[in-house]
């Protein structure tokens, strides 16, 4: 996790649907070579990841090209962990969470219907090149 390029995280946000949440964030990772898993404490604590997949003040400290947070609100706990990777992309249904605040894209949406588009986009984008 720590030395990865990309990271792909999940929170509490994925509850709704965990083991499609989990599915999601997995098949966006695909999508970048070599992309990895994480997710904040909310998810570990849920029994949704392991204990090694933790990002934040209490877990990994990740600086990767792309940091990916699905679900997560950003508390200042998981910005720790996370908040110096050079680019961030938050999906989060709440237009006020905070890892808005630290994101270079943001997008206020529901991840189960936002994730898709971007697994489309990206296989797009592959494929017009
Ligand atoms: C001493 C201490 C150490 C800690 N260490 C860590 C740590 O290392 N790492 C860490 O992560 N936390 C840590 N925490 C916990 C931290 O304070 C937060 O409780 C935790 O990060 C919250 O996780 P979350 O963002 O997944 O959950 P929440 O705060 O519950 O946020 C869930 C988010 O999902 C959004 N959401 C819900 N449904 C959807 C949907 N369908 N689509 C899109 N968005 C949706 C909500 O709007 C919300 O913003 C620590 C806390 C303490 C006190």
């Amino acid at each position: 996790l720590t030395g990865a390029e990309v990271v792909v995280s999940v929170g509490r946000g994925i509850s709704k649907d965990v083991e499609k949440g989990i599915k999601l964030a997995e098949e966006l990772a695909a999508e970048f070579n070599g992309a990895v898993i994480g997710g904040s404490r909310a998810a570990i604590d849920s029994g949704w990841l392991s204990a090694d997949h933790q990002v934040g003040q209490t877990g990994k400290t990740v600086h990767p090209k792309l940091y990916v947070a699905l679900g997560i609100s950003g508390a200042i706990q998981h910005k720790a962990g996370m908040q110096d990777s050079e680019c961030i992309i938050a999906v989060n249904k709440a237009e006020g969470a905070p890892i808005f605040d630290v994101a270079d894209y943001g997008i206020c949406g529901d991840l189960f219907k936002v994730v898709p588009l971007m697994i489309d986009a990206i296989k797009a984008a592959k494929a017009a090149k």
